[in-house]
């Protein structure tokens, strides 16, 4: 490990570091860092006539005959002993370094598990060490690294073992963090996990719950957590139109509502507000459960920046939740005055040139989907820039559309609710506002679970409700192999239901809809001129029709979690009970029986979000991917949650008071990685 600059390569053949970097083994300091997955224990023997444990154990035997026989199929088949007794190694694959290790009256020390096979006691595919009699045993568990093919496992514990001893691993935790959280030094817990003592707690070691584990793991969080922290405070470096409001736009929107704001959104309100009057780019997620208001928050936050003088935008990722939000934005603001103008891709192109005009001159909020982003479309004077469901637009899109403006100020959406951990892990550079208080009124949602076999007791539910002059949504299965199998799915349910509820208004809405008649659709929905709305998942963000107040979602098993609860979270806006229906195809292996469970069991969406990630691991978990935030290697989200806690603490504290550390500490864990992450 150097000083500084660039780290030191590996030491090893030009063909060995091209498969070493294909696991991410780079430097001397990646091989260091590259830690052993398990242990052997070479470091005692066992006698042959007790080798039959179920566990692996090393012998040590001689040679007594070997073989290679040809039947039933080509083998090496070697006979060996010890003082206790005889046992038959075997190998249906070998090279003839192997062959030669068992010749006649060779000494061996051999590791694996033994089985008693149909010929005796025996191996396969043993390990073979060569040794003179009364070489020492080791003295330290064998490491076993996580390799790729064509690495020996041999020698990658020769590389690290070198690298190791040439390492001078200093500290880069401040020593006042280290005692405060009692962690063991660096170097200590790195060459212990590298070679522990044959003495060492080997199961602590695997569950890695080792104090030596605990200090690399927080390290390893505590880069990630400086890496964030530093993006966050170079971002303040860079300059942004401090928005002031200059009238009472937002006092007046405020009072012309039909309800007043709850606890919490007036505190993002105020929260946000605060952000916009800085010089520097806001960059704020917001989240809040399926309901919890996050539109009206946004809404004031435009008013700050229209009424400060300059632009905003407002980005949905699917052009009925856009419209949506244009409609209910502009009724908001145009009575105030604002001047609100609408974009899609799908908008007539002449119709379409006069928007881009407008957005580009006199709009003050322009509303619409990624076709926001497109070229040609120019803004005058954009200050603020939000994003609805900002997880469902990459990483590109969201950089485009700050493009647009001169740094403006960010705000970002989210309904799907991210446990705490993984917030602080891939969110760590924004500021997070959650809105953790429901509207008031809401009556929660009741959710059935209930097999397809009593779809008839559905339909008559359905009918029930209808009759009490409500609306129900009845959502389609979804089917990732085929739009076009979803969408006749959807049109056979429609013709189906219809035929079922006779009399009733049944209407269908898909994502290959125009945008036109998608839109007719919604509007008779919202308007109470549709009973039942057949629909593909093309419902499952934003629509608000507080009359609905039955969800039936079939094949419900198909979904995921956080998608199940944002559909349900269509229904129970209005002050009637109100009912999710899941309907579910059996039989149902043990995963898909545990996801319903949960969503069954739990109305809200952090913990229904928190199991999951439990589920599913945090690789899956949505946005993650695009990121581009590396997954913590050896800390684990929802087990060392409260280390990633304690990190981002110390990673504050660490960049202001003790800045060489820091880096060093950064150079140490991500090194090439960190040009990346500030991409
Ligand atoms: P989401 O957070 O899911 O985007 P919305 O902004 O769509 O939620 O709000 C859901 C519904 O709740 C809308 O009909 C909205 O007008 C209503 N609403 C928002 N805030 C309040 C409030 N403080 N009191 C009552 N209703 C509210
Ligand atoms: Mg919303």
């Amino acid at each position: 490990m150097t000083a500084g600059g660039t780290p030191a390569p590996i030491r090893a053949s030009e063909a060995l570091r091209k498969k070493l970097a294909k696991i991410g083994l780079h430097s001397e300091t990646d091989l260091l860092l590259h830690l052993p997955l398990r242990y052997e224990d070479e470091t005692r023997l066992t006698p042959v006539d007790r080798a039959l444990c179920g566990a692996a154990v090393q012998l040590e035997v001689t040679v007594l005959y070997s073989e290679v026989q040809l039947r039933p199929r080509r083998q090496l088949v070697a006979r060996a002993a010890d003082a206790s007794g005889e046992i038959t190694l075997r190998f249906f694959s070998f090279y003839p370094s192997q062959q030669a290790l068992l010749a006649e009256g060779t000494r061996l020390r051999v590791f694996g598990e033994a089985r008693d096979g149909f010929f005796g006691l025996e191996m396969v595919h043993p390990r073979l060490r060569k040794i003179a009699a009364g070489d020492p045993l080791p003295t330290a568990l064998t490491p076993v690294y996580p390799s790729t093919a064509g690495v020996a496992e041999a020698t990658l514990q020769k590389l690290i073992a070198a690298a190791l001893a040439g390492a001078e691993l200093p500290d880069t935790l401040p020593d006042e963090a280290r005692r405060q959280l009692q962690l063991p030094g660096f170097a200590r817990s790195l060459r212990f996990l590298h070679a522990p003592p044959a003495d060492a707690d080997v199961d602590a070691l695997q569950a890695r719950h080792h104090p030596a584990w605990q200090r690399i793991k927080f390290d390893e969080a505590l880069a990630q957590q400086l890496s964030l922290r530093r993006a966050w405070l170079a971002r303040r470096q860079q300059g942004a139109p401090p928005l002031r409001a200059q009238d009472d736009l937002g006092e007046r929107l405020v009072a012309s509502l039909p309800f007043g704001l709850t606890g919490a959104q007036a505190r993002a309100v105020a929260e946000i507000g605060g952000d916009l009057a800085q010089p520097y780019p806001m960059q704020r997620l917001l989240q809040g459960d399926v309901g919890a208001g996050k539109t009206i928050v946004a809404a004031l936050a435009a008013c700050q920046a229209i009424s400060a003088g300059w632009q905003a935008a407002f980005m949905a990722p699917t052009e009925i939740l856009a419209e949506q939000h244009y409609l209910k934005l502009r009724a908001w603001l145009e009575a105030l005055g604002v001047r609100v103008a609408w974009l899609t891709g799908s908008l007539k192109s002449k119709a379409k040139r006069e928007q881009l005009a407008a957005a580009a001159a006199d709009a003050q909020l322009v509303v619409g989907t990624h076709a926001l982003i497109q070229e040609g479309v120019d803004f005058a004077r954009l200050g603020l820039v939000i994003v609805d469901e900002q997880h469902r637009f990459g990483v590109a899109q969201r950089l485009a559309l700050r493009k647009k403006g001169d740094n403006p100020h960010q705000l970002m959406m989210s309904a799907t609710p991210i446990p705490r951990t993984l917030a602080m892990s891939y969110y760590a550079d924004l500021d997070v506002t959650v809105l953790d208080e429901l509207p008031p009124g809401r009556t929660p949602v009741k959710t059935r679970l209930i097999a397809a076999s009593r779809r008839a007791d559905v339909v008559g539910f359905v009918e029930k409700h209808v009759g009490e002059g409500r609306q129900a949504y009845w959502v389609c299965p979804l089917i990732e192999e085929s739009e076009a199998l979803q969408l006749q799915t959807a049109e056979e349910t429609h013709a189906q239901l219809s035929a079922d509820l006779p009399g009733r208004r049944v209407g269908l809405a898909h994502g290959r809809l125009k945008a036109d008649a998608k839109q007719a659709v919604m509007a008779a929905f919202a308007a109470g001129d549709i009973d039942v709305l057949v629909a593909t998942t093309v419902i499952e963000v934003g629509v608000d029709v507080p009359n609905a107040s039955l969800m039936v979602i079939e094949h419900a098993e198909r979904f995921g979690l956080s998608q199940l609860h944002q559909l349900r979270g269509r229904v129970g806006r209005g002050a009637y009970q109100s009912s999710c229906v899941l309907i579910y195809a059996g039989p149902l292996g043990e995963v898909a029986r545990r996801r319903l469970k949960i969503i069954f069991e739990n109305n809200d969406g952090f913990e229904i979000a928190r199991q999951d990630l439990h589920l599913r691991g945090p690789g899956e978990f949505v946005g993650a991917r695009q990121s581009g935030v590396p997954l913590l290697r050896y800390a684990d989200l929802e087990e060392d949650a409260a280390l990633v806690e304690q990190a981002r603490a110390v990673a504050e504290d660490m960049l202001t008071a003790h800045p060489a550390l820091a880096e060093a500490h950064l150079r140490r864990w991500l090194g090439a990685r960190e040009e990346l992450l500030k991409s």
